[in-house]
């Protein structure tokens, strides 16, 4: 039996090219499809979309040869300070702070833009000679039997490896195609995306504000003027805002953002996307795994889905690494057991934990705002408490795949 790869991935957006790296750098052949033209995004300018990762997923960037072509233009955060607040009277005094210095592991995180993390992946894959791209191609079609998994692309061209992974976010048709359910609903808000520049420094401190129609966040870029700030309001309130001119949209903004950073002004394209919950119900079929976005799209309330996604990646190399190292069927029901049993509890709990968490804070009912504000005052209180809320939002909890420790597979 001739396979044209160990591993077929579906979906070259960012977990995809994690994955592939991580499998390729451990000697397995991987070919990953992706519909979208990769050199567009990749050559993009500055645009504020960024990513929060965690320390954990900092190290794993570091593991599969990433990090060293992006670390120095990441934001170490040192610090990160969650408030309740009212448009038109600005952020209530702060309530909740976590300070790296409470951790020995140094900074919780770091934001670092698409624009550069997309275009290192891309070079990375580009350079591997494990690695096949095929950009601007669609899967349409999957069978599995019981050597393999061909897929057929939009072109007809057919493909067959040992195993199909799913990374094709969350309408994902490789679940679908497989028979896998979603369950999610919609939140009925939609995430305006830019960037600011402001007079003051950031000092590398995210700001997450709890307004009644959603949270504000305020994440800080590299260079110290700039930051990408995601703001949930309600369908209806953000549709009319995004339809505004710039000084209005600004106008819109500044009530809520308040003044603590001097004059704002924006600085990148203005984005929208909608928010919903979307969780596959199993994350495995036959021969077929899903990996990120395309097993759990979370609400990005605390910036935490690309971070799931990569612990999703770092346990998935893990056991087909070591299958193969065993000489077993890499796209076996045990290997896929193995992964779905690490992952599916852990995303699942983080998912619905969101999930509250959106709820409990983006309303104005007065018995939970004291609710909320009394027990975040708590946490905020607590040393051990606020240390666990710290190593959690850093990834350092919990059974950690090699690659999310430091280690190699
Ligand atoms: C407003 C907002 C802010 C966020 N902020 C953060 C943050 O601070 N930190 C964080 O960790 N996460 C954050 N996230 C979440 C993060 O963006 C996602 O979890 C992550 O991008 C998912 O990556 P993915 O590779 O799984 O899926 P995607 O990025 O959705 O990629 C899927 C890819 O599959 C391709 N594809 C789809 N169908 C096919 C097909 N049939 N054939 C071939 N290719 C296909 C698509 O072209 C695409 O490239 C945020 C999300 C939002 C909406």
């Amino acid at each position: 039996m001739t396979y044209d790869a160990d591993i077929l991935i579906a979906g070259g957006g960012l977990n995809g090219p994690a994955l592939a790296l991580a499998l390729a750098n451990a000697g397995l052949t991987v070919t990953v499809v992706d519909a979208r033209p990769g050199l567009v995004r990749a050559e993009a300018g500055f645009d504020g979309r960024a990513y929060a990762l965690a320390i954990a997923s900092r190290r794993l960037l570091q593991g599969i040869g990433i990090w060293p072509a992006v670390g120095d233009k990441a934001q170490p955060i040192h610090q990160i300070k969650a408030s309740d607040g009212l448009a038109g009277q600005g952020p209530a005094p702060f309530f909740l702070t976590f300070d790296a210095a409470e951790i020995e592991e140094g900074p919780m995180g770091f934001l670092l833009e698409d624009r550069h993390l997309y275009a290192a992946f891309l070079a990375a894959m580009g350079a591997h000679p494990k690695i096949t791209l095929l950009s601007e191609q669609t899967v349409t079609g999957q069978a599995v039997d019981a050597s393999g998994v061909t897929i057929t692309l939009g072109s007809g061209q057919t493909l067959r490896g040992r195993l199909l992974v799913g990374c094709d976010g969350r309408g994902s048709q490789t679940a679908t195609r497989a028979g896998i359910k979603r369950v999610g609903w919609g939140y009925g808000q939609t995430a305006l995306v830019t960037a600011i520049r402001h007079e003051k420094p950031h000092n590398g401190i995210a700001h997450q504000f709890f307004m009644p129609e959603g949270p504000l966040a305020i994440l800080p870029l590299a260079g110290g003027h700039h930051s990408s700030i995601v703001w949930s309001e309600t369908e209806a309130n953000a549709k009319a805002i995004q339809a505004l001119d710039d000084a209005e949209y600004l106008a819109a903004l500044r009530p809520r953002f308040g003044d603590f950073l001097g004059e704002i002004a924006l600085a990148g394209d203005r984005f929208t996307y909608p928010l919903s919950l979307s969780l596959a119900e199993t994350f495995i079929a036959p021969r077929v795994a899903l990996v990120g976005d395309a097993a759990h799209g979370v609400h990005p309330i605390a910036g935490q889905g690309l971070n799931l996604g990569l612990r999703d990646v770092a346990a998935l190399a893990q056991v087909v690494v070591e299958a193969a190292r065993r000489g077993e069927d890499i796209g076996s029901a045990v290997t896929l057991d193995a992964y779905q049993r690490w992952r599916r509890f852990d995303a699942t709990a983080l998912a619905l934990g969101m999930d509250t968490v959106n709820r409990l804070f983006s309303n104005d009912n007065p018995v939970l705002r004291l609710g909320r504000d009394l027990g975040l005052g708590l946490v905020n209180r607590i040393p051990a408490l606020r240390r666990t809320f710290i190593r959690q939002a850093a990834g350092l909890n919990g059974d950690l795949p090699r690659l999310l420790a430091g280690k190699p597979i």
